[in-house]
């Protein structure tokens, strides 16, 4: 049986510099079963990361298939970042979204501003903040995914992206993991609870409330 959406699904966007932490929240997030969010995978021209499974982290794909994508309408929103394009597929967030789910996007903020200017009230932002620059650096260099020019690339991009703070919902910084993913938890829980997202499931509720 078709599932019967009580709310509208909401579009819960990350985005932080390179190396603060959104892909461990996002597995931490995703691993929880029960908040039942489903990532959106990006498509991206960049190269895969050993970690990385095709389909899973991103679809990898050629410059040449992402310009086509693009050019017809298939993105819901894209960028060039750090030298490479990302993109969120449309249709498979139209779906999710029907079936009153909610869709975690892990963008960049030139992606959150096209979604929001699309989705509006639909989506809920966070940015999520190093707690240094020294740690910031400390992380890029921990995880030894990026050779040493991406490093430094990741690092001069990160200035200009941590000015972007003041166009999100929610801003945390990321010290303590696992508070700040208590903090997205709660973020999330609290959203779902918002009246304007649950008007068909509480209109149903209270005209039953009210026949007894
Ligand atoms: P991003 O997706 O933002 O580029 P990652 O999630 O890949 O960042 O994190 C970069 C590195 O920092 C990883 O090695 C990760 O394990 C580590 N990390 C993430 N959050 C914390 C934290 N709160 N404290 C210490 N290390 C962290
Ligand atoms: P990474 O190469 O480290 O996986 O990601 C680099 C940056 O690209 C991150 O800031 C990430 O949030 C962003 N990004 C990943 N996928 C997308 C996407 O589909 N659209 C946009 N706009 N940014 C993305």
């Amino acid at each position: 049986m078709p599932h019967t959406p009580d709310r509208r699904g909401i579009v819960l966007i990350l985005s932080s510099p390179s190396g603060a932490g959104k892909t461990t929240l996002t597995r931490m997030l995703l691993q929880n079963r029960e908040l039942d969010l489903t990532l959106s995978i990006s498509v991206t021209t960049r190269a895969r990361r050993s970690s990385e499974v095709d389909g899973i982290h991103y679809s990898f794909i050629s410059q040449k298939r992402f310009e086509a994508m693009r050019d017809s309408g298939d993105l819901l929103e894209w960028a060039e970042v750090h030298g490479n394009f990302y993109g969120t597929p449309r249709a498979p967030v139209d779906e999710i979204l029907s079936e009153g789910r909610d869709a975690l996007f892990d963008i960049d903020y030139q992606g959150t501003q096209q979604v929001r200017d699309k989705m509006g009230a639909d989506t809920v932002t966070v940015f999520i903040l190093p707690p240094s620059m020294k740690e910031l650096r400390a992380r890029l260099e921990r995880r030894a995914e990026d050779t040493h020019d991406a490093i430094e690339r990741r690092l001069d991009n990160a200035r200009n992206e941590i000015q972007r703070w003041k166009s999100y919902d929610y801003v945390l910084v990321n010290d303590d993991l696992q508070k700040t993913f208590d903090d997205l938890i709660a973020i999330l829980r609290s959203e779902r609870q918002r009246r304007p997202r649950r008007m068909k499931g509480i209109e149903a509720f209270v005209a039953r409330l009210l026949s007894e």
